[in-house]
């Protein structure tokens, strides 16, 4: 009887998704376009957050439309003479597809001490607990530990894996800063199932390197995109004009708000916030990273989408850190080993020529202002040719075993 509750909880929990004030997508597009002449001919579409740049590379991007407003987009396209690929003429029946079902998601619920899995996408209960069930179970390894609050009063855990070894190297590794990227997340809370679970397999990679794994680096964001609008990327900061969100990565205080952001309030991505570290989740975050700068030898910031391994800096087209050639070196490194996975290339670069420059990222703070050597940023599955954001979850497992693999490959080179 006591299971039947659970079960039925469950149901609960998990449909309660699929609420009325849940946004839908249907009939959304996504198309493929080449960059400078689809923002030159969509100008006002953008600015009104009818259409929104997901992701792309140096000559095309995918843009996300609006269901009433594809019509139009692709007019004002055709009338510029900008050709376009179409990904998707229904958004939400790719989003329908990213998790598998109520029912077989249950089976996963029955196991002891924690739900966690590859096979699924997951809320944050489901990563607070796993992390708690690593350190009660492995406390010789793990312990948790928290950065401080989100805007909402979410905690901003952490999962601190160490061997004890006397006066360590240091690697930080984190996911999900972009709320809607959730295959970060959960590529970072298979590193700490490798690294605690699995420790034996890399112990002699690992054994001389504490790891600080921060799985959700904007929780509020991620459960509202969970609940309430899947495409949600920005924090949950409610500013005075009614509008929400800061985009945290570009947030950072390392020639911050120089290029690639946004100063209104309203833009749905790109929003820099009023100031450098004006968010109570970038602020904790980077005062806790400081307070472990010692040996702290690399970063690597999770993100989706595009199948990159991307260079520091990004506030500018052009500036590099002096040591580029040795990070180049090691990525390509993390590159040999992220392809043996499954065959899969993730290209290696300078951010601002693989993706473009955007001001106040993670990594160039950490490399620029902590001095971390190897920092990175991993744009994780899929490729820019398929539907971005909904990579469903059936490629969840290949896609965090290419994660570790990269994360392995930096750390041997420490
Ligand atoms: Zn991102």
């Amino acid at each position: 009887m006591k299971f039947a509750v659970i079960l039925s909880a469950l149901i609960v929990g998990l449909a309660s998704g699929q609420d009325a004030e849940k946004r839908s997508y249907r009939g959304d597009s996504v198309i493929s376009a080449a960059s400078q002449a689809a923002a030159s001919a969509l100008k006002d579409f953008l600015a009104s957050g009818a259409v929104q740049q997901w992701g792309g590379n140096g000559t095309h991007s995918q843009l996300h439309i609006a269901a009433g407003k594809v019509k139009e987009v692709l007019n004002s396209l055709l009338k510029s003479n900008v050709g376009y690929e179409v990904l998707t003429e229904d958004l939400q029946q790719e989003l329908d597809k990213e998790n598998p079902t109520v029912a077989s998601r249950l089976k996963n619920a029955l196991k002891n001490g924690h739900n966690m899995d590859w096979t699924s996408y997951h809320r944050l209960d489901d990563f607070y607990t796993y992390m708690e069930y690593l350190a009660a179970t492995y406390p010789k390894i793990a312990s948790v530990g928290s950065a401080g609050k989100t805007i909402e009063g979410r905690e901003l855990r952490y999962l601190k894996i160490s061997s004890g070894a006397a006066n360590p190297k240091k690697f930080w590794v984190d996911g999900g800063i972009h709320a809607r990227e959730w295959v970060a997340p959960a590529a970072a809370a298979y590193v700490m199932r490798e690294l605690v679970e699995n420790r034996s397999k890399y112990a002699s990679i690992v054994s001389n390197i504490d790891f600080y794994v921060m799985p959700l680096m904007n929780p509020d964001g991620y459960e509202h995109s969970a609940t309430r609008e899947r495409m949600w990327r920005k924090n949950r900061n409610r500013h005075q004009n009614g509008c929400i969100g800061v985009d945290l990565n570009r947030n950072w205080g390392f020639n911050w708000g120089t290029a690639g952001i946004s100063h209104n309030p309203c833009d749905p991505q790109i929003y820099a916030g009023a100031k450098a570290f004006s968010e109570p989740e970038t602020q904790a975050i980077s005062k806790f990273i400081l307070s472990i700068k010692n040996n702290l030898k690399a970063y690597i910031s999770f993100h989706t989408y595009g199948q990159y391994i991307l260079i520091p800096y990004a506030f500018d087209d052009v500036s590099k850190p002096s040591d580029f050639e040795e990070l180049k070196r090691v990525a390509v490194k993390a590159q040999s080993a992220m392809k043996a996975v499954a065959g899969e290339t993730y290209q290696v670069g300078h951010t601002p020529t693989l993706v473009g420059a955007a001001a106040g990222g993670s990594d160039d703070w950490a490399k620029g202002t902590v001095g971390v050597k190897y920092a990175y940023t991993f744009e994780l599955r899929p490729t820019n040719y398929r539907v971005g954001f909904a990579l469903p979850a059936s490629q969840l497992a290949v896609a965090s075993q290419e994660a570790l693999a990269g994360v392995l490959a930096v750390a041997k080179e420490l």
